[in-house]
């Protein structure tokens, strides 16, 4: 004549986030046992329910009572927060059960009701940090080793898990989050958010939203959780987001989109899937038709190699000059080691940075090159690509640089766009924009951005349309930052500084580019990161834009 046991997480602490199985259960019980807080959450649900509590450290002694009521015959209800298998009694039950000789087949009947753990309703009151793939670590060490805790913490942080701990500090345990914070300080941006949370959805409720460097300056708590974001995590005004990579796929403010639904799944439209990795490492050597249908490579990696080789062979150290983007050693490598196969290549060219005449050669040399089944395509930045399928991309491009051309990978690069300085008579700043070419043509960057360079202040090429734009008047260039040339919202990029001097304007958009480079999200535009980090190399966002909204459509 066993009773039953119920293990009842019975969520943060309000009614209405207690779910219908959690609450039937305490209230069709003959016993609740639990800790004196948990009881007194949930006391105004019970109608006379004999109630067992006892104190923190009382939960052996909980669960030896649960098993000896039920065994008594009694139905037994022990409640957790949150949820009773995440640093809860179910664990412990079963523990204490098992010792006692126990077994599910036994007619002792067991149930463990799951609740909303502190990770989720704490999550829910920050916006939406846990996203992605995150972990809970309790920094409790009275039941666990410390160097364990410390070792589960520089693996989440190495691997850039969001975190949420639980039990982050006490009265007594005061220097596990200090160290926790340092640990995670190595592997993490100290502007990393992170939100507290203290008492979520009970009466006392505090959410506090801060960084990593500066969380410790906050109380925290044991009614605390703290979650740190990962490294794609932000800010928007409150909320605390961590992407989950819908970006890498779709244009979130568009409708139309890039991709239909049946080339989502395709294999080149997810490089960074363990299909195109091993696609990517196993192929044999194929035949032409084969290699060519099933070529994943992005022009970009294709031009990169392209150029490597073209670097490693003699003729390229006398070409120097001209442009290919950057070789990695990973590039070099894959030349080294790359079959021979038919891929779709993809080059922008353009027959100098300030020259913007196309010879009648170099004509002839495109049309040669696109002739049986590629293509030659005028895209809608004004730029002329050479779409085709080679074996060779290498001699491809050997081709175009014997023909006077300047190549350039397409994709998610940096792209220079000079003017063509008044047909070159207005040549003073020319060399600026063909040291800005070298350096950063063709640089890998999470989004295309577009540098625009104008030689005097008629600025006629567009350049303050540009993400950034560079005019050169009287000697000095003035800067324009954030453009946006596409959608609704679609703007001019703003006057950052007049009359920076000429000899400063590389490194600075250098500098530009290196910021946004290392902190934008991927495939974040340059507008949108600058409007959301509010600051790049000195130069602050200008929020005072808003549209100004007019009925009339001619606006008369
Ligand atoms: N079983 C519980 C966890 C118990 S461990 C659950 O699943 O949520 C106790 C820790 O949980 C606390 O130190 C705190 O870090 C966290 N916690 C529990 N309830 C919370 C609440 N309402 N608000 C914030 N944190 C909470």
């Amino acid at each position: 004549m066993s009773g039953s046991i119920k293990v009842v997480g019975f969520g943060p602490g309000s009614f209405e986030h207690i779910t219908d199985r959690a609450r039937q259960a305490m209230v069709t019980s003959h016993v609740i046992i639990g800790y004196h807080t948990y009881v007194d959450l949930i006391r105004d649900l019970l109608v006379d329910q004999e109630i067992v509590r006892t104190g923190m450290t009382e939960e052996v002694s909980r669960a030896q009572t649960a098993v000896k009521l039920a065994r008594a015959g009694k139905d037994v209800a022990v409640i957790s927060s949150g949820d009773a298998g995440v640093y809860g009694m179910a664990g412990l039950i079963y523990e204490v059960l098992i010792e006692s000789g126990w077994n599910p087949s036994e007619s002792l009947q067991v149930e463990i009701i799951p609740g909303i753990s502190a990770i989720n309703s704490c999550a829910s009151l920050l916006g939406a940090p846990i996203m992605h793939d995150a972990c809970t670590i309790s920094l409790s060490d009275h039941l666990t080793p410390w160097e364990t805790i410390k070792r589960r913490v520089e693996a989440a942080a190495m691997a850039d898990f969001v975190i949420a701990l639980y039990n982050p500090r006490s009265g007594r345990r005061t220097s596990q989050i200090v160290e926790t914070q340092q640990i995670l300080l190595q592997y993490r941006s100290p502007d990393t958010p992170v939100g507290l949370v203290k008492s979520a959805y009970r009466a006392q409720q505090h959410v506090v939203r801060t960084t990593l460097a500066h969380m410790l300056e906050q109380e925290i708590g044991m009614l605390t959780t703290v979650i740190i974001g990962n490294s794609t995590t932000f800010y928007h005004g409150d909320l605390m987001i961590t992407p989950r990579g819908y970006q890498r796929k779709y244009t979130l403010d568009q409708v139309e989109q890039r991709l239909r639904p049946g080339e989502r799944l395709h294999v080149e439209n997810e490089p960074w899937s363990l299909r195109a990795v091993q696609s990517k490492e196993n192929t044999p050597v194929l035949t032409k038709q084969k290699a060519s249908m099933s070529a994943t490579l992005d022009s970009l990696q294709l031009a990169q190699e392209a150029l490597s080789r073209v670097q490693m062979s003699a003729t390229s150290a006398q070409q120097s000059s001209t442009l290919l983007g950057q070789v990695n050693e990973r590039s070099q490598m894959a030349v080294q080691t790359a079959p021979q196969q038919v891929v779709d290549f993809v080059v922008a060219v353009a027959p100098g940075v300030a020259n913007k005449r196309f010879t009648a050669e170099q004509l002839i040399c495109l049309a040669d090159l696109a002739k049986d089944q590629g293509e030659v395509h005028y895209t809608a930045d004004h730029q002329i690509e050479l779409r085709i399928k080679t074996e060779d991309p290498q001699a491809v491009v050997d081709q175009l640089r014997e023909a006077g051309f300047y190549v350039f990978p397409v994709g998610e690069v940096v792209k220079v766009k000079a003017c063509d300085f008044c047909d070159g008579e207005k040549a003073e700043s020319i060399p600026y924009a063909r040291e800005l070419t070298n350096r950063l043509g063709g640089r890998k960057v999470p989004k295309e951005l577009c540098i625009g360079v104008n030689g005097c202040a008629m600025a006629c090429y567009g350049a303050v349309l540009e993400d950034i734009g560079i005019v050169y008047r009287k000697g000095k260039f003035d800067l324009f930052l954030g453009g946006k040339t596409t959608g609704r919202t679609a703007c001019a990029a703003k006057l950052m500084a007049e009359g920076i001097p000429a000899n400063q304007i590389v490194n600075l958009v250098e500098q530009i580019v290196n910021e946004y480079s290392e902190q934008a999200f991927p495939s974040e535009r340059f507008h949108k990161f600058f409007a959301r980090v509010g600051i790049v190399a000195g130069f602050s966002y200008d929020k005072t834009t808003a549209p100004v909204v007019v009925d009339t459509v001619c606006g008369t």
